[in-house]
């Protein structure tokens, strides 16, 4: 066996497999000497969903070379500004707080969080800080028909069809980064005799031998968890759903306003998401088997449908079961897992295709030249990993932590603090003298920065007792011309910016300005 690293294989040809191919082989490529080889199983599918992402998926795209309006004219993309969660506080008519991508204006510079429980607590806390969520009630895309590719005028990720982003990412990955492509199905490991893993032994190509096999294999994780049963950490006790069903939903109309924003409503037996592409809305119902029957929620998700514009008729969703968790190692050997094979909790606040990006860019960065030097790279990446898991839970846990919602024993439990993570309690503790800050998050590329939260915490009714944010060093005015400087944006870039559909028809017919 050669110390060297020249061969990857990634097994396993999803979202989470390709994405980790194309960062990889965009990084190094053949000329540096390192071969990316992609397998998947001919009888195996990908999971199919996992339509919204992050702004970091910008970068990714950027990253690998892929011109943006391909996304658009392939893959029924539109733009996402954030998220807009409906009826998670009360469940009463119009309550609602949105989640939007840019940061509040000024948010380094000023108490802002000070200023606006003294003086405005009567507004949303994210209408008076950022102009972001004015745009997306009025359907507003994020930039102008003459704002360059990758460039925002506000800061956006994107809604797609999954299915077309993978294979949009296939084509690019064989025809332009040189991934090599295998159609295999996977039947066993042969082993090095330290216990690396050689070859991976397929019914269609025989064995397939490589350096370093990185898993995405989706929920069965066959390496990491097949072959080398690496445990799992459940957290099913925090996040209590295991269950959604997707559907597709017609537009009434072909020129039915697209959505900007992820929609995310609160039932009564968990929540929806709806996700507006140009051709339909990606509507799913997420729920908890220990709390909801599939029948039950079926009848829901029909009836939020029609509620919602769609019709009586659509076809059976589709029935997808999890079990909420991640691994208790990510990189064990020689062998590392990306996207479900490495966990999923749950698609709230869409955090999965944003783990894989991470994943596959810290694989990259630090890809080690020599198996003599893989050990340290593992042990790193398995601290940031299981460190940024624990944030997403603590996260996603505090848009449930702080319902008022009593309606059934699914919200009930959620306020049970015995179900909250232990560092969300000591947080919830110290957001009480302030709000949250640069010092409760201080790693490098946090997923959630603190605005992140005070977004959630202050839209979840979350109030302090009066004057426990004053500092004797803040300027009220300073604080409330941030507050003016956000109503002016919004005021310029309403009539500035085009609706979405109009955006997204242009740059699906004309493209987008290459620099
Ligand atoms: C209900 C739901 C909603 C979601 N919504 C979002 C969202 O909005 N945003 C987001 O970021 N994420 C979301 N996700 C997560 C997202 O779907 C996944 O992170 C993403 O699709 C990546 O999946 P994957 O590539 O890891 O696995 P998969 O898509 O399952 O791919 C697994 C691959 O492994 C291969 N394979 C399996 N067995 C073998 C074998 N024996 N031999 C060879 N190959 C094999 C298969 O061929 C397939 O190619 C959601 C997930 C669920 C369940």
């Amino acid at each position: 066996m050669s110390d060297a690293i020249r061969h990857v294989l990634i097994v396993g040809g999803g979202s989470a497999g390709w994405l980790a191919a194309a960062v990889i082989a965009a990084d190094h490529g053949p000329e540096s000497g390192l071969q990316v080889t992609l397998l998947e199983s001919p009888d195996v599918g990908p999971i199919g969903v996992g339509e919204g992402t992050w702004p970091t998926m910008r970068d990714t795209l950027r990253r690998i070379g892929l011109p943006e309006a391909e996304l658009f004219k392939r893959c029924d993309a539109s733009f996402k500004q954030g998220s807009r969660f409906d009826g998670w506080l009360s469940g009463a008519p119009g309550d609602h707080y949105h989640h939007p991508f840019v940061l509040p204006q000024g948010y380094t510079e000023a108490n802002l969080a000070a200023a606006w429980l003294a003086q405005h607590a009567e507004v949303p806390f994210a209408d008076l800080v950022s102009f972001q969520p004015h745009l997306c009630a009025q359907g507003r895309a994020p930039k102008q028909a003459t704002t360059p590719e990758y460039a925002a005028v506000a800061n956006y990720g994107y809604h797609f069809d999954a299915g077309k982003f993978g294979l949009m990412l296939r084509e690019h990955c064989t025809q332009v980064l040189g991934v090599r492509h295998l159609l295999g199905h996977m039947v066993g490991v042969d082993s090095h005799d330290n216990g690396d893993i050689a070859a991976v032994r397929t019914t269609e190509q025989g064995a397939v031998s490589a350096d370093l096999f990185v898993d995405c294999t989706g929920l069965a994780a066959l390496l990491l968890a097949g072959h080398y049963g690496v445990g799992w950490v459940p957290q099913h006790h925090v996040l209590f759903n295991d269950r959604a069903l997707a559907a597709q939903v017609p537009y009434p109309r072909d020129d039915s306003p697209i959505a900007s924003q992820t929609i995310a409503t609160a039932q009564p037996l968990g929540w929806t998401w709806d996700i507006g592409l140009p051709t339909r809305r990606g509507v799913g119902h997420v729920y908890s088997s220990a709390h909801a029957s599939d029948d039950e929620v079926e009848r829901a998700l029909r009836e939020h449908i029609r509620r919602t514009g769609g019709p009586d008729d659509i076809a059976t969703p589709r029935r997808l079961s999890f079990r909420p968790g991640y691994r208790q190692q990510f990189w064990h050997r020689n062998c590392v897992a990306v996207g479900l094979a490495a966990g999923f909790v749950e698609p709230l606040e869409a955090s999965a295709l944003a783990l894989a990006e991470l994943s596959a860019a810290q694989i990259s960065d630090e890809m080690p030249a020599t198996r003599a030097t893989m050990d340290i790279v593992a042990r790193r990446f398995n601290d940031s990993f299981t460190y940024r898991w624990e944030r997403v839970i603590d996260f996603l846990k505090l848009h449930y932590a702080l319902t008022q919602r009593r309606d059934t024993a699914y919200w009930r439990d959620h306020v049970d603090p015995a179900t909250w993570p232990a560092r969300l309690q000591e947080l919830l503790a110290l957001w009480q003298h302030r709000a949250p800050s640069r010092h409760d998050f201080t790693r490098a590329e946090e997923l959630f920065p603190s605005a992140s939260y005070q977004y959630v915490l202050f839209g979840m009714g979350f109030r302090p007792a009066p004057g426990a944010y004053a500092r004797r060093a803040d300027r009220a005015e300073v604080a409330d011309g941030f507050f003016r400087e956000a109503a002016q944006l919004t005021r310029r870039m309403l009539p500035a910016l085009p609706d979405n559909r109009t955006l997204i028809e242009h740059v699906r017919r004309h493209g987008m300005l290459r620099v």
